[in-house]
């Protein structure tokens, strides 16, 4: 099966979806954040801080429900920022529709993403995180579109649009 078949998307598709489920985030549910990072806050601070989704994407490396984001349908011109500390992390201009139901980008704002190899669910896949404060924001997969080939596959609930 290539990376870039229907079949593989419509299985990562399912999969985001059982991912969603309760008894799925108990069983994959880890700190997200692994080392230091130049924005740090305790697990209560940052519960404060996060609504009940947020905290469970960004700490809990969590997926949301596919098709369930606003940010699907957000076209205007602008940056999608880290909701947990507004970094600046992809321009609209990188922004496509890759059908998955998550929000999709070929491209991060320079150094404003971190990268880690992730072996849960049994899959081996890269994991995507905000590289201020190590916030989980999804993965990245090699069957996007030109110029980059890439497909970073992001939860909206991790992200906040701010329109230019
Ligand atoms: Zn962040």
């Amino acid at each position: 099966m290539s990376a870039s078949s229907p079949d593989r998307r419509r299985f990562l598709a399912l999969l985001g979806a059982g991912a969603a489920l309760p008894f799925a985030s108990a069983c994959t549910a880890k700190p997200a954040a692994k080392g230091r990072f130049p924005v740090m806050k305790t697990e209560a601070e940052w519960r404060r801080t996060l609504t009940a989704e947020q905290f469970y994407i960004l700490r809990e490396e969590g997926t949301e429900r596919p098709f369930t984001s606003p940010l699907l349908k957000e076209h205007r011109k602008g940056t999608f920022t880290c909701a947990a500390d507004g970094t600046a992390l992809f321009a609209s201009s990188t922004k496509f529709d890759s059908g998955t139901g998550w929000p999709s980008f070929w491209k991060p704002l320079p150094k404003a993403v971190g990268t880690s190899s992730d072996r849960s669910l049994g899959m081996s896949r890269t994991e995507v995180h905000c590289s201020q404060c190590g916030g989980h924001l999804g993965h990245v997969f090699d069957d996007g579109p030109a110029p980059t080939g890439l497909r970073y596959c992001i939860n909206g609930d991790a992200l906040k649009f701010r329109p230019a």
